[in-house]
Parts: structure tokens; sequence; C-alpha cells
């Protein structure tokens, strides 16, 4: 089965790696992944760079409907990434480590969905160890 990247520019390495964000050549604002313009000033003169990967649980919720390709139950949330924004994501559940707000977060890139015989490659995150 062949992976493909839910959106191509996401990752470091296409289906795997980190998330790329940029950082503004104008201002120095670190933007998160597919931003076009500066959120900060407005320039386009943007640089690629790879984000941490590392967070924390801002707010989550369960949702019970199927979205899209996501099948329910599935968990979904906001991670405040060490860059200082917020991206939204699904979340990988943990043994053991019950979601809490606050907690220490990491990116997993892997499977969201199987679609025309393609492993759809996107990001979630999952609890630190
Ligand atoms: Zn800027």
């Amino acid at each position: 089965m062949s992976k493909v990247p839910i959106r191509e520019g996401l990752f470091t390495q296409r289906t795997e790696g980190e998330l790329i964000g940029f950082r503004c050549k104008s201002c120095g604002h670190i933007l998160p992944p597919l931003t076009i313009t500066c959120l900060s000033c407005n320039s386009d003169d943007l640089q690629s760079i790879p984000l941490s990967g590392k967070g924390t649980l801002y707010s989550y919720t369960i949702n019970y409907m199927n979205s899209g390709f996501m099948k329910a139950p599935y968990a979904g949330g906001l991670v405040k990434l060490s860059e200082g924004f917020w991206i939204y994501s699904v979340l990988k559940e943990k043994e053991g480590k019950p979601f809490v707000i606050g907690m220490n977060m990491e990116l997993v890139v892997e499977a969201l969905w199987e679609k025309d015989g393609n492993e759809v490659i996107g990001h979630k995150f999952q609890p630190v160890a």
C-alpha cells in the first residue's frame, strides 16, 4: 500500500518527519504549516523551517460522528506548539495516559485513513510517555 500525504508540503520528508512551518524573513514571526503570508506583518517572504512537534494540550473533544474519512469515535483537539501557536489535530490515545488539559504532547505522523488503495498520511498528537 502506498503512502500519500494529506497535503503536499506538510512534512519535511513528504510522508514522515516534522511538520513544516515558516519563519517570516521580515519580522521573524514563526508561522503554522501551509501559511502563505505572515500573520503578523503580511509579508510573503517566508522561509520554511521544521517545527518542534512538541506542545501542550489546550483543549480536546471526543467525536462520536464520522467526519469526512475519519471514523468515530476519535479524539481531536488544539495543541499549543512550543513555537507559540495552536494547531488542530487528531489526537492519538496512549495507554495509561488519558487526555488532560495542559499535558505535554508530541507529534506522530501516520495514516489517518485509507483511500483508493493508499494510506493517507497526516499529523496526530499523542501524550508524551
Ligand atoms: Zn512577518
